[in-house]
């Protein structure tokens, strides 16, 4: 015999595998003809059914394999959530924090209490992008969910990783500590319900997405903030351009083709007298449209929006009419 530890020499093989099944040997007939192989090593099993020793299988021409029992728990468990199409899932709490620009910390957490989930579409052993779980499923709510079951080896880095780039949720189910004595009915409620499990891979995708979203809202908002401040600063001509419109069209008054070109922006209210008029109050900015040049077009499609810039002018004259201003040009300001 080979060096073994004393658990194992201890454990007697109370499961075979039959037509691709684990089935105990409470549920097969004596000796050769209960059919079943050894978990394990695949060896012909003999099943002893005396009335002095508990029940168990031997291997039939080989030696007994040390590892039958340990193998069997696990594909029995595999089997069992597959046949009964339902799973405890642990309590959950996931929390994902992010700092903004300004250094605040957002968070955003969640709790889950445990429940028990029916599961759809149970497969073992599906292989998945880079990995394969032991038991693949959607939950009752439709979401993909892994499930892992412990005897000897934790699910490993690699695989845990891989996971993650997933879009799945996974949960490990423990039952490294359950005895290897247990029958079949214990192992099915061990595997359901009452072997320690806990999540793996929770919910800090979704979190983080979220909360992503919502610090990046943040931050532009900030960063427009700085930009009205700047704006604000004595320096003259900087505007915070907001936005733009080309277009053009037929006039059926002038029995004409038009084209317009205007700019949007915020710009500090007036805040000197001039010659012909004295200020006596201003705060603040204004809205403000300006008629603008198509050759600025091009310019204003490298830009984004709002964006703090300095604007040039040209007078446009026309008979009749008060002198307006057209903006030539554009240059983009740093905030
Ligand atoms: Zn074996």
């Amino acid at each position: 015999m080979n060096n073994q530890s004393v658990e194992s020499q201890n454990v007697e093989l109370l499961f075979g595998l039959k037509d691709e099944k684990i089935v105990s040997v409470n549920d097969v007939e004596q000796g050769l003809d209960c059919g079943c192989f050894c978990p394990h090593c695949n060896s012909r099993l003999v099943a002893k059914k005396g009335s002095i020793r508990q029940h168990h299988f031997a291997h039939y021409e080989s030696d007994d394999c040390q590892h039958g029992p340990e193998t069997a728990l696990h594909l029995l468990a595999k089997q069992v959530i597959k046949e009964h199409e339902k799973v405890l899932m642990p309590s959950h709490f996931d929390n994902y924090e992010l700092e903004d620009s300004l250094g605040i910390n957002h968070q955003n957490s969640t709790y889950i209490k445990q429940s028990i989930t029916h599961l759809n579409q149970v497969e073992i052993e599906k292989p998945l992008e880079g990995y394969q779980p032991d038991v693949s499923a959607i939950t009752e709510g439709g979401e993909p969910l892994d499930i892992e079951i412990l005897v000897t080896h934790a699910v490993d880095e690699e695989k845990s990783e891989l996971q993650a780039l997933s879009n799945r949720k996974m949960i490990e189910i423990d039952l490294s500590m359950l005895p290897r004595t247990s029958s079949y009915d214990e192992i099915i409620i061990a595997t359901l319900y009452e072997a320690p499990r806990r999540f793996i891979s929770g919910d800090e995708k979704h979190l983080k997405a979220e909360i992503t979203d919502k610090v990046d809202i943040i931050n532009q908002s900030h960063s427009s903030h700085a930009k009205i401040k700047a704006m604000q600063s004595p320096t003259e001509g900087k505007v915070l351009l907001m936005g733009y419109k080309f277009g053009e069209g037929y006039s059926p008054r002038y029995k004409s083709q038009f084209a317009l070109g205007h700019l949007f922006f915020i710009k500090p209210v007036q805040s000197t007298s001039t010659k012909n008029f004295t200020l006596k109050a201003s705060g603040g900015n204004e809205l403000a449209t300006r008629d603008v040049h198509e050759n600025v077009l091009e310019q204003l499609e490298g830009l984004e929006l709002p964006a703090l810039v300095s604007l040039t002018f040209e007078a446009k004259h026309s008979i009749g009419h008060n002198t307006k201003f057209i903006v030539t040009g554009i240059k983009p300001e740093d905030t």
